[in-house]
């Protein structure tokens, strides 16, 4: 799925989606969580004008909606993944836990999706070659977001991610291969 993307907005020295996401195509394979081979790191892809067409389309909401600066992936360490959300859903890659974690930025937006009827994931990497692992928790967090408990909210999130560390991960039988020429 393509979005259409914010006009004034650009990826910065982000490439947290070239590292996280997977990649299996004929002239570009990368397992889940390695750092592609084209990218460079804080600075984005060296082979940006023959690039595959996956990575042409592929972009996270903080590229298509009016989500703060703080939100940038590699800052926040959240990505919210564009997939699901034709369906109602959002899904927030926690790639990394940091304070914007514990923020009121991150409270309020979360608020703001509940309050329009939106359902809530959380997400969290694996060793790099594994699948992700996920869950919905949509209701687990909306009795921390109605009564407007900051504190609460910031535990169930915590409790969750603690749970979902502690997956069965699975191999994801991507073998590399690097042929973009
Ligand atoms: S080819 Fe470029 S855009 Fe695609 S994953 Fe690699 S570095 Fe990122
Ligand atoms: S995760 Fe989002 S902001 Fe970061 S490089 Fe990918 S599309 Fe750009």
């Amino acid at each position: 799925m393509s979005l259409p993307l914010l006009p004034d907005r650009d990826c910065g020295g982000c490439v947290e989606c070239c590292r996280v996401i997977p990649l299996d195509l004929p002239e570009l394979a990368k397992p889940t969580g390695q750092l592609c081979a084209y990218c460079v790191d804080g600075a984005g892809c060296s082979v940006h004008a023959i690039r595959p067409q996956t990575c042409r389309t592929w972009f996270c909401l903080w590229r298509v909606v009016e989500l703060s600066d703080d939100w940038r992936p590699d800052r926040s360490g959240v990505i919210v993944r564009p997939d699901g959300i034709d369906r109602g859903e959002i899904t927030l890659f926690v790639v990394r836990r940091t304070d914007f974690l514990a923020s009121e930025a991150f409270f309020t937006t979360a608020a703001l999706w509940l309050a329009e009827g939106m359902e809530l994931a959380l997400s969290v990497p694996g060793p790099v070659g594994t699948y992700p692992c996920r869950a919905v928790v949509t209701d687990w967090l909306r009795p921390a977001v109605e009564d407007g408990d900051w504190p609460g909210f910031i535990a169930r999130v915590e409790a969750s991610l603690d749970r979902l560390a502690d997956h069965d991960w699975q191999p994801d039988g991507i073998v590399a291969r690097y042929e973009v020429a």
